[in-house]
């Protein structure tokens, strides 16, 4: 099952939610990094609304990649997220 919007990287300026599909404002960032592909200081980042929220951090934390969930007015700049 394909959760997520692949190939939609997140615009610059626009914060919407990486749910597949979603066109609702971002109100969450999930940080997370893949320590196979990234070196740890990297902070990938998922944008959620409150509806994908939950979605999101599972994906991620069933693979062991969610580090934590912030508000996304405490994002200063990121760094979107590809697939893991
Ligand atoms: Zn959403």
């Amino acid at each position: 099952m394909d959760l997520l919007a692949s190939a939609d990287p997140v615009a610059e300026g626009e914060l919407i939610c990486s749910g597949k599909g979603c066109p609702q404002e971002a109100r969450w960032g999930l940080l997370w990094n893949n320590p196979k592909i990234h070196t740890p200081e990297r902070n990938k980042v998922w944008l959620a609304c409150d509806d994908h929220r939950a979605h999101l951090e599972e994906f991620l934390r069933l693979r062991g990649f969610l580090r934590q969930t912030v508000p996304v007015a405490a994002l200063d700049r990121f760094d979107p997220g590809e697939r893991p």
